[in-house]
């Protein structure tokens, strides 16, 4: 059975984009079938896997709004070597044009459903909002992967998240679990920052992953190349980070078997 991811942090900027592409590119690398969905209008996980976004004629909101079939949108990234449902701005339509629509919050569930079984990883790279697109992916999802800066209102954002979850579960989602916390674009020369990873390691214990992804240029620079950083500079900080990432992921996977 494939294990489904959902990469959240309904904040910017925290590292979700560049954990899906980079773990998905690790975990392919490493021989797992991989699928990667691109949640967010932004389109940046789908740039960052060398697609371009803008001349794409069915991505994920013809998904979502049941307008065009799976096959049809299913990309392949060359330089990552998985499969991705591509997204570009489009998609910010979905949230209102879904609104009177039935099950508007379990379609990529649904979708999902047709393709999973063809891969061992499915990750959902999910907006920064806690909005009906990040919720068909908590809904869609096994389990949620949070990535986070250890800064002064990570903790804060957390609790946010963690009620939506809660709601999630309640209501769509029984058995959706908090996979772990990942600790990204981490400085341990800064002492907030350690600070901070020892309140989540206080208030998680073991679900903050034991790998840290440091800041590392080179994650920033890959995507402008439109390939992970695995592809870009393989013995680079970031890219031997993720592939630490990614053994984590499926000892903690094969752990729950
Ligand atoms: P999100 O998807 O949560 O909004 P991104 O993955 O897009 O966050 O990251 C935000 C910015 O930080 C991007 O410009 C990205 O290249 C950069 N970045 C992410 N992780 C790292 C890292 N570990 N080291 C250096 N830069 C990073
Ligand atoms: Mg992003």
């Amino acid at each position: 059975m494939p294990k489904i991811l959902a990469v959240t942090n309904q904040k910017g900027g925290v590292g979700k984009t560049t954990s899906s592409v980079n773990l998905a590119a690790s975990l392919a690398a490493q021989g797992q079938r991989v699928l990667l969905v691109d949640l967010d209008p932004q389109g940046n996980a789908t740039m960052g896997c060398g697609i371009e976004k803008r001349s794409l004629r069915h991505t994920v909101y013809h998904v979502l709004l049941e307008l065009a079939p799976l096959a049809a949108v299913r990309q392949h990234s060359v330089s990552g070597k998985f499969d991705l449902l591509p997204a570009n701005r489009e998609l910010a339509g979905a949230e209102v044009e879904l609104v009177d629509q039935p099950q508007r919050e379990t379609r990529l569930k649904k979708a999902l459903a047709l393709i999973a079984h063809e891969y061992d990883y499915v990750l959902i790279d999910c907006p920064p909002a806690l909005n009906l697109l990040t919720v068909n992916g908590l809904t869609a999802a096994h389990a949620v992967m949070i990535p986070m800066q250890c800064e002064y209102y990570a903790l804060e954002g957390l609790s946010d998240l963690v009620n939506t979850i809660k709601r999630v579960r309640t209501n769509l989602n029984p058995t959706l679990e908090i996979e772990g916390l990942l600790r990204t674009m981490f400085d341990p020369r800064n002492t907030l920052a350690q600070q901070v990873s020892e309140q989540l390691k206080q208030h998680f214990g073991a679900k903050v992953y034991d790998t840290v992804i440091p800041r590392n240029i080179r994650l920033a620079e890959a995507p402008s190349h439109g390939c992970p950083v695995l592809t870009y500079d393989r013995n680079s900080k970031g890219a031997l980070a993720y592939n630490a990432l990614a053994i984590e992921v499926v000892q903690r996977a094969l752990a729950k078997k």
